[in-house]
């Protein structure tokens, strides 16, 4: 079974991504248990910002990577926080924060103009040097609450308004996230190019 580093900081991400990945004939290391630190994103896309944070893994792991970037856009905020996500909030921020700011930003925005969508990004690299890594991309459109419903999930779903289920991103199982969300959509496209790459 062939190792991979799996290139993201995010202790919820990673549980997500490794859930999703379970059946993969690959053993999934989490960098932290390498002792990598988290790349610096200073990438202006979630494209770059992925190969960024797969190129740092593999380079300090000497394993292929996988990295995700992610984040959600929101209409009325002309797209933001998207790359910037995580960090919304400031340096600090939790995802309580984060969603508590989200809130503040669209308090006079009525429902109907409160549409978003999450954006994720997956990149594998063969090595830090990789000339073509493989780009795969799966977006969720939806739309943001007026209060927080479920304690499933991760940063924004609380306040994720899931049109396909009707409820919040959070009141969703794990695999009924995974089976509509952008992860889960990037991550099939990954699976699929699998098949055709000799490890
Ligand atoms: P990254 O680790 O720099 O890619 O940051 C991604 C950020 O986007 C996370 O910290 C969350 O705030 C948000 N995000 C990405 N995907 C999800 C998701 O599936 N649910 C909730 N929030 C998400």
């Amino acid at each position: 079974m062939s190792q991979i580093v799996l290139a993201s900081g995010n202790t919820k991400k990673v549980s997500e991504l490794r859930e999703i990945m379970k059946n993969f004939e690959h053993e999934i290391i989490p960098q932290r248990d390498l002792s990598i630190t988290d790349a610096i994103e200073d990438g202006l896309s979630f494209v770059e910002n992925a190969i960024k944070k797969a190129r740092h893994a593999s380079l300090h792991s000497g394993l292929p990577a996988i990295a995700d970037d992610s984040g959600i856009e929101v209409d009325a905020l002309k797209g933001r926080p998207g790359i910037y996500s995580a960090r919304y909030s400031g340096e600090n921020a939790t995802d309580q924060s984060n969603n508590e700011k989200l809130l503040l930003e669209l308090q006079d925005i009525p429902q109907e103009k409160r549409t978003a969508r999450y954006q994720c990004v997956i990149v594998y690299m063969k090595h830090h040097k990789d000339p073509t890594p493989l780009i795969c991309q799966g977006h969720w459109e939806g739309s943001i609450l007026t209060k927080p419903q479920g304690d499933g999930g991760f940063g924004y779903d609380p306040l994720f308004f899931c049109p396909e289920h009707k409820t919040s991103a959070a009141n969703l199982t794990a695999e009924q996230k995974h089976s509509i969300s952008h992860r889960g959509k990037a991550l099939s496209q990954l699976f699929a190019a699998f098949k055709d790459i000799k490890f």
